[in-house]
């Protein structure tokens, strides 16, 4: 198991994702990393090791300035623990940070390759980074419905386009994620806790529902990209 975290709103996204993170540690990993939206374009820090120390390589470059970001502690199925290998994985367009194991991962590379893309990690997940950017038509939920369709496995996704630098994507098939409801922001998360201290209030997605994220609120849509209306969930626990 992995962590995911995801934040959108109006409060500095860094030190939310940080302590997402840490929130996220009993499940397990080896390597952390985060992707913040910046007034210049995303900005990511990962490395393999615990998620204290990705705080001192954040701190020691003067923290990153941003409202909207993602965050992740990975567990490696495909390629060993390193820097290159961590979430958050770039493609041109996006930024995604990815739990579960893509099974026709090698049948997706073979075909991008065959088309002039070029990888730099050893994963699984970077297959869907980059699929999600070949496929990339300007809509993030025509894009996402439209490619979640090749992949066979498991996966639990949060992804910000470039051109949309205020807003989370996210879907899942097998592999847990939740949506945070909170005033003026929200929040993806693996689990209920990483985002108790903002928000009690959330979403469960169901297989392959696409969640769209700003500080406006979220809307959820299906496998087709028609929206649904969710029933929300408030934790009633510490
Ligand atoms: N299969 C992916 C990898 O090896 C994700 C692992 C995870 O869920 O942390 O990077």
């Amino acid at each position: 198991m992995c962590g995911i975290i995801g934040f959108t709103g109006r409060k500095q996204a860094t030190e939310i994702l940080l302590r997402g993170l840490e929130a996220l540690e009993y499940r397990g990993y080896d390597s952390a990393g985060i992707s913040v939206m910046t007034k210049d374009g995303p900005v990511t820090v990962k490395r393999p090791g615990r998620v204290v120390e990705l705080c001192s390589v954040v701190a020691e470059r003067g923290g990153i300035e941003g409202t909207c970001g993602i965050g992740h502690t990975r567990w490696a199925t495909h390629g060993k623990p390193s820097e290159a290998n961590a979430h958050p994985h770039i493609s041109n367009t996006l930024v995604l940070v990815h739990n579960g194991i893509i099974e026709n991962y090698v049948e997706i590379k073979d075909f991008l390759t065959s088309r002039g893309v070029h990888f730099c990690s050893d994963t699984d997940t970077e297959v869907v980074a980059r699929l999600l950017d070949y496929n990339y038509n300007g809509s993030p939920i025509e894009t996402i419905s439209n490619t979640i369709r090749d992949l066979e496995g498991s996966y639990a996704l949060g992804i910000i386009f470039a051109d949309h630098p205020d807003v989370v994507y996210a879907t899942r098939k097998e592999s847990p994620l939740i949506v945070g409801l909170g005033k003026e922001e929200s929040f993806i998360a693996s689990d209920v806790p990483a985002i108790l201290r903002y928000t009690r209030d959330y979403y469960l997605l169901e297989q392959e529902e696409i969640a769209v994220l700003d500080h406006s609120g979220v809307k959820v849509y299906d496998a087709y990209g028609v929206e649904v209306q969710k029933e929300r969930k408030t934790a009633d626990w510490d």
